[in-house]
């Protein structure tokens, strides 16, 4: 066990996102079945033991539920294959509360979710307070209200818009071939493993047959985009094979397994980039100097407590100025609080934010993820 903790850190994976295909889930396309969920169970809850924190995006509502609505004709009608997404993703959670020690939490989302910065913000204070009590977090798309123009299609890009919102260090996409190879190893008996890849480049996509621009659900393009999506964000991505147990097993001992997608060097997080570079802040909010200090030197969260003052109108989600006494600005954030909220609780504990406003969304006004310091 210390071992693997050791390798694990060597590593450096605090949050993973794990994203699992519905060919793992439903393998015989009518229900779920637990032939490849024992292995990937028991690499998560080794993950957990360790304190890596999981995110777990699992397709499969719809090859899970498929079977309780026969159906003969292709391709299969939106408003079937919402109603069998309906039935399977209760039995595809179902499954991973039997298989996992942890509590299970479904998240269902949209793209639009995804787009609306408060219901961003909600979806990122609800995945962060699952994981800081140990909850496994098990996210897919709501695929029983989501159409066409509300989808982000497949669960591999959601998988990377989902690690970019939990800042994961790593995400790894369990799928059913053993990474990528330079041509369809199908078809080509002259396809080469591909083991590490640098950048994701056009010849990449080309060896999965296609472009970034091609469409579909799963396939080895949308996995690309996946990579190319998390790789820019700074986190690394793994494209293993998720039917063999020695994948995990690899893993777990800090060895190659898959196909690595390196981390892009230098980069800012999509949250801090637009923070820094689009989000608008006109208001400011001063704090004390225990609050500089915790800001500046401690990695920490702005409080309430060190707010003495509040100037400018903002709403709940927008991106504010923190300013020194003397006006200096350190750092912006986004606000858990709007301005008159925040007004009410300056220079209180957190613990009687409740007492003031009636309600406590937040412990923080602005937490350590949603900020980005000034140089
Ligand atoms: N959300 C779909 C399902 O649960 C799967 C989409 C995908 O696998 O890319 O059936």
């Amino acid at each position: 066990m210390t071992e693997v903790f050791n390798k694990m850190n060597a590593l450096r994976w605090k949050r993973i996102v794990i994203k699992v295909g519905s060919a793992l889930i439903a393998p015989e396309g009518k229900g779920c079945s637990t032939r490849y969920l024992l292995a990937i169970a028991r690499f998560i809850s080794e993950c957990k033991l360790q304190g890596v924190e999981v995110v777990l995006v699992s397709s499969g509502s719809v090859a899970a539920g498929r079977a309780a609505i026969p159906f003969s004709h292709q391709p299969l009608p939106i408003n079937v294959k919402q109603a069998m997404a309906a039935i399977g993703q209760s039995q595809m959670m179902m499954i991973w509360s039997k298989l996992l020690d942890w509590p299970c939490a479904q998240i269902l989302l949209t793209h639009d979710d995804l787009r609306d910065r408060r219901r961003y913000l909600n979806i990122d204070n609800t995945l962060r307070t699952l994981l800081s009590h140990g909850a496994l977090p098990v996210v897919n798309e709501n695929d029983t209200v989501a159409t066409a123009e509300l989808k982000v299609g497949d669960n591999d890009n959601l998988a990377a818009m989902v690690a970019t919102v939990v800042d994961a260090d790593a995400l790894i996409i369990c799928s059913d071939i053993d990474g990528l190879y330079s041509a369809n190893p199908k078809t080509n008996p002259d396809a080469r493993f591909i083991a590490r890849v640098d950048a994701i480049t056009p010849e990449i996509y080309a060896m999965a047959g296609g472009s970034h621009h091609s469409v579909g659900t799963g396939g080895m393009v949308t996995k690309l985009q996946a990579a190319a999506k998390a790789t820019a964000q700074g986190i690394e991505t793994l494209i293993i094979n998720g039917q063999k147990a020695s994948s995990f097993d690899a893993l777990l001992k800090g060895e190659a397994a898959g196909t690595l997608f390196c981390a892009q060097p230098g980069h800012l997080s999509a949250k801090k980039h637009w923070l820094l570079h689009s989000s608008k802040a006109s208001a400011e909010v001063t704090l004390d100097a225990g609050a500089v200090e915790a800001l500046l030197h401690k990695g920490a969260s702005l409080l309430a407590k060190g707010v003495t003052a509040v100037q400018g109108d903002f709403d709940k989600g927008d991106a504010i100025w923190l300013v020194s006494s003397t006006g200096t600005r350190l750092a912006k954030g986004v606000c858990q609080y709007s301005a008159p909220e925040l007004n009410k609780i300056k220079g209180i504990h957190s613990s009687q934010i409740e007492a003031v406003l009636g309600y406590c969304p937040s412990e923080v006004a602005v937490h350590r993820d949603d900020l980005v310091l000034m140089e």
